[in-house]
């Protein structure tokens, strides 16, 4: 997909959009209700973004609702500390539901009492046979499933084993209580799917008042029913279980016949978009925790210093569609790029530091320049920033012996100090193994602010910062978590990731004003990328993340690969 397509636009139109506007215009439907129906298992990412966007943004345009469920059917896996995120990370992308804050675990009576109706009509009975029998009897792709021998319960016995379920009489897998549809239905889903299990687990919110949970598919058409949803929208790979969800509409009193619509889930290069795999990446300490700015979650991208509306405009040109594809991370991070390119305050910043010294520059004497902090923004101002006899400039920026294209500082050369001063580079200190440590130069005091009287011109300006007044930092600069585009999950996670994904600079030397930086608020550093204050910086321990590079680095490395 082209950059540029859907430029500007926050809510480009899509399959669904249409559906709902459609629904609007003939009368279906009021007003839209949706929801963002996560299982509280893990954190969100940013394929969860998609959805959070997708789900809201349409109530948000059409003027209905989004309600936020939680999906906590199954007390094994999930957690307080997620459904906690959860919430933290959705009103961060900027989205409010209101009071419409929901959890399948509030309707477990009522889910309860409809699977003793579908006992009572004959359409669920309990079974006996173990896991590892229901999937032999369950038949394949290509095959029929076979009627299980305990399909042909009465409604008493069936209602009475129900009841004993939900009491405790049985262990973990003994029994499950399922719809009687149809063995040799084409569709697997529908061949007598389980709709509870017995789980002896305390629950985050029922405590023991359950041990018998309902399935997915069991809880979520009704719980959409329930909250009155329009518009049930969900990826792709619940579209085979829509006849099922139809088929619990049509048989339960449930009061609203909500519909289910599929889109095709974000897939992202060089990471993977799946709780499992990132709960992996956390527990087995690949990562620093959920929020590692590496980690395609809410909350690592927040770390990193994405802005939220930088995540929004990527799901806005990322697009809804039917087609499973895989959009590459250099969109993202052109999102972001774009938006900081406007936004971010520019700063000054030395991350490989070369002292110069400036030798007929008064000692003691320190004097204030003014900076420009965003040239595209004559509102954002200027600051000042100190100058003094010794300064820092980028390592990078100097060579002894330079080749043809390098217009920087080398011997004899003359520069720009950016917004400062023209210096003339006129000694090489070395050390004992001969490397570089120290420059003398001479500056030109009528070149104050960076421009020459007598029209002189000179080819490169260079960042630099005062020794004296500059604050030490650590950076750390952030490469893909997987080396392949498409990391195949399933083995070792080890020998996926990128090794070299974290990258740490001491010693970095920064303006002083980067002292009041703050989390969460990026800066550009000029001529290297932007940055942001990370949460671990402490008092005059300052730590930076590296947001994203200047410019797009994947083309290059594209090429490498
Ligand atoms: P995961 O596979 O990462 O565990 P999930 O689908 O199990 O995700 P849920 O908490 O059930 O996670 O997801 C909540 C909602 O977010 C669902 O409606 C789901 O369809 C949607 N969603 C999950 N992953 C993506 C994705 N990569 N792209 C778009 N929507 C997604
Ligand atoms: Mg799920």
């Amino acid at each position: 997909m082209s950059h540029d397509e859907n430029a500007g636009n926050e809510s480009p139109s899509n399959f669904i959009r249409d559906i709902v506007r459609d629904d609007l215009e003939s009368g279906r439907v009021g007003a839209p209700i949706t929801r963002f129906p996560p299982e509280p298992n893990g954190y969100l990412h940013i394929g969860h973004a998609k959805s959070i966007c997708l789900n809201f943004g349409l109530a948000r345009e059409f003027g209905g609702r989004c309600n936020l469920r939680y999906d906590d059917t199954n007390p094994a896996r999930e957690e307080q500390e997620y459904i906690d995120s959860i919430q933290q990370d959705v009103r961060w992308l900027g989205f409010d539901w209101g009071e419409h804050l929901y959890y399948a675990s509030d309707y477990f009576e009522q889910l309860y009492e409809w699977a003793e109706h579908l006992i009572g009509e004959g359409l669920a009975y309990v079974d006996d046979l173990s896991a590892e029998e229901m999937r032999e009897y369950r038949g394949t792709l290509t095959e029929p499933g076979k009627n299980s021998p305990h399909r042909d319960r009465s409604v008493e016995e069936n209602l009475d084993l129900f009841r004993k379920m939900r009491s405790g009489t049985f262990k973990e897998g003994e029994k499950v209580l399922r719809a009687k549809i149809d063995m040799a239905s084409g569709n697997i889903n529908l061949r007598d799917p389980a709709l509870y299990r017995i789980i002896h687990a305390p629950h985050p919110r029922t405590g023991d008042e359950w041990c018998i949970y309902p399935n997915y598919d069991f809880a979520h058409g009704q719980s959409d029913a329930i909250e009155g949803v329009t518009h049930s929208v969900c990826t792709l790979e619940f579209a085979d279980h829509r006849p099922l969800y139809e088929w619990f509409i049509e048989n339960l009193p449930v009061p609203a016949e909500p519909k289910q619509y599929e889109f095709s889930r974000l897939n992202l290069t060089h990471t993977v978009l799946s709780k499992r795999a990132l709960v992996q990446l956390v527990d087995e300490g690949h990562v620093s925790g959920w929020d590692d700015p590496r980690m395609p979650t809410i909350s690592g991208l927040r770390r990193r210093g994405y802005p939220a509306e930088a995540i929004r405009e990527f799901c806005a040109r990322v697009g809804v569609t039917k087609q499973d594809n895989v959009i590459e991370m250099a969109l993202l991070e052109f999102c972001v790029r774009e938006l900081l390119n406007a936004r971010a305050p520019r700063r000054m910043a030395v991350l490989n530091p070369l002292k110069v010294v400036i030798e007929n520059y008064p000692e003691g004497k320190t004097e204030e320049l003014q900076a420009v902090n965003n040239p595209g923004d004559e509102t954002a101002g200027t600051r000042a920033v100190p100058f003094s006899r010794e300064l820092y400039i980028e390592r990078d920026d100097f060579m002894e012996d330079p080749p043809k294209k390098f217009f920087r500082l080398a011997p004899g050369r003359e520069v720009r100090l950016r917004y400062a001063f023209f210096v003339t580079c006129t000694d090489v200190i070395k050390n004992d193994a001969g490397d570089v440590v120290e420059l003398r130069c001479t500056y030109d005091p009528e070149t104050r602010g960076g421009n020459a009287p007598d029209g002189r011109k000179v080819k490169a300006t260079i960042h630099w910062v005062s020794a004296e007044h500059a604050i030490s930092a650590e950076i750390r600069q952030y490469e893909p978590l997987f080396n392949e585009e498409e990391p195949r999950i399933g083995g070792s996670l080890a020998d996926a990731l990128n090794p070299d994904s974290l990258k740490v600079l001491t010693d970095c030397q920064l303006e002083p004003s980067l002292a009041d930086a703050e989390a969460g608020e990026p800066v550009q550093f000029e001529r290297l990328g932007y940055f942001c204050l990370d949460r671990d910086s402490d008092g005059d321990n300052h730590i930076f993340n590296r947001v994203v590079a200047l410019r797009d680095s994947w083309a290059k490395i594209k090429a490498k690969g």
